[in-house]
């Protein structure tokens, strides 16, 4: 039964992506929602017009308070729904009545939303799984949405949901330290590493937020966890706990002699596929298509059902994609990378000489790891407001350059990479985007607009 919000009303702190589409479903259930943005109006609107928001954002709103101004307190509002990007010591939140309760879009979205719940998070490979997970379960003849963190919020396609569809979520740690009823019927916890410690006190904390995704799952649901991330593997859970990784630590699905294993409860194992034939060939992919089958057997698929969506995934744009070829080099655009650990992942055996372009806005992290997955790496050139310390942590291992502008990076990479032979300029920048870009897709398209302008053969789209 969908939440009863008629009549009701609603603060929605955060007036971007999610915060219009939860205003607009509470809004078609007969609520009345006030938005508060703390940006000023005009800036607002040109969000609005660069995410595609210039439709939903008039139904989403009763009243819209920007630019500092803040609501009556009374009546006091049923409860506060907040965007990922607020943050918890926001003033609006610090001064409300006692019993308002505040969460986010994802869980708001959950109480009108009757379809099967599958939720993912990790630091990385959360929107490729999700997407994946979605894909695979479509060529079932499942509608599976794949919906949060990953740019589409649930609240948009909810209350549209019936109960043999599925909504696969990608759940950030954030969104999920307002969760409190939302229950999957299965979820990931993909892997564990340093991230947002701009916005954590701590990595415990930033742990601590992740670990809420087993208490969340139910008893009858399941847990899927990467034997590789042994905190994830100890963490209680009322579900049914699926290992995928090491058969030697329990996995359920796992790779040997170049196939794709799924093994049941009982230990009787299945082919699913030859990993050769995945969509996504590199090693961290490879990883996520295990966690996509382990979530594929929690749903109650069969083995041999996986393998279809398994093999013709399109991948996402901005994640190790190929964009471009000049000769012999290739152009990857890898610009979803915003820590060390996308980009170890994604480094690490590398197939081909790389000249990697790397730096942006910082999150405090830690670069040294870097220098532990330079094999394949010839040359690093850094950008933006990170390039020194970069260059600082892997000074003594290979040889890095500063680029003033990412097209400059681009060139020079391009002449570099043509010297190398058969070598990749690969944009993973280990940093967020926010010192030169709006945001990650920004700066993926400046690095394909730049590959463009040499004149390359194409295989992306700007
Ligand atoms: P997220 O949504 O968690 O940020 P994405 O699928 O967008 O994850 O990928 C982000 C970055 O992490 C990309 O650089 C990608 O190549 C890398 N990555 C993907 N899967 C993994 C994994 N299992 N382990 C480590 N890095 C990964």
């Amino acid at each position: 039964m969908a939440m009863d919000v008629r009549d009701k009303l609603f603060w929605v702190l955060g007036a971007a992506r999610s915060g219009c589409a939860a205003g607009a479903l509470l809004r078609r259930h007969g609520a009345r929602v006030v938005g508060i943005d703390d940006q000023q109006e005009a800036a607002l609107g040109r969000r609005w017009e660069q995410e595609g928001l210039t439709d939903l954002a008039p139904r989403a709103f009763d009243d819209l308070l920007t630019g500092g101004r803040r609501p009556e307190l009374a009546p006091a509002p049923e409860a506060v729904i907040i965007s990922p990007g607020v943050r918890p010591d926001h003033d609006l939140l610090a001064g409300l009545p006692d019993g308002v309760e505040v969460m986010g879009e994802l869980e708001l979205a959950s109480r009108f939303c009757r379809a099967e719940l599958v939720a993912i998070t990790g630091t990385n490979g959360k929107s490729t799984t999700t997407a994946w997970c979605a894909h695979v379960l479509g060529h079932q003849g499942r509608r599976a949405e794949a919906v949060g963190n990953l740019g589409r919020p649930l609240a948009l396609v909810a209350d549209d949901l019936g109960p043999r569809d599925v909504a696969v979520v990608e759940v950030s740690s954030f969104q999920l330290e307002s969760m409190r009823t939302f229950r999957p019927r299965a979820a990931a916890v993909l892997n564990l590493a340093p991230d947002h410690m701009d916005r954590y006190p701590d990595l415990a904390a930033y742990y601590a937020a992740k670990r809420i995704m087993a208490s969340l799952v139910p008893a009858g649901g399941s847990l899927v966890v990467w034997t590789g991330c042994p905190e994830a593997m100890a963490w209680p859970t009322a579900g049914a706990r699926v290992p995928y990784g090491d058969p030697d630590l329990g996995a359920r699905v796992y790779e040997r002699d170049g196939l794709l294993l799924a093994r049941d409860a009982k230990g009787v194992a299945a082919a699913i596929m030859p990993v050769s034939e995945l969509a996504l060939p590199s090693p961290p992919n490879r990883i996520n298509a295990q966690a996509v089958a382990a979530l594929g057997l929690a749903l109650g698929l069969q083995p041999q059902e996986l393998a279809p969506g398994l093999k013709d995934f399109p991948g996402l744009p901005h994640r190790h994609q190929l964009v471009g070829r000049l000769g012999s080099v290739d152009f990857v655009n890898d610009s979803k990378a915003t820590n060390v650990h996308a980009v170890c992942a994604g480094l690490r055996g590398y197939p081909r000489p790389v000249v990697l372009i790397a730096g942006g806005s910082g999150k405090g992290e830690d670069f040294s790891p870097l220098a532990e997955v330079m094999d394949a790496v010839g040359k690093v050139l850094v950008i933006g407001e990170e390039g020194p310390r970069i260059a600082a942590a892997l000074g003594g291992v290979v040889s890095c350059e500063a680029a003033g502008t990412l097209e400059e990076a681009v060139a020079r990479g391009a002449r570099l990479a043509a010297e190398m032979d058969g070598a990749t300029v690969l944009l993973s920048p280990a940093c967020a985007s926010f010192d030169m870009f709006a945001n990650y897709r920004d700066r993926g398209r400046a690095f394909i607009a730049a590959v463009a302008g040499l004149g390359a053969e194409m295989t992306a789209l700007t």
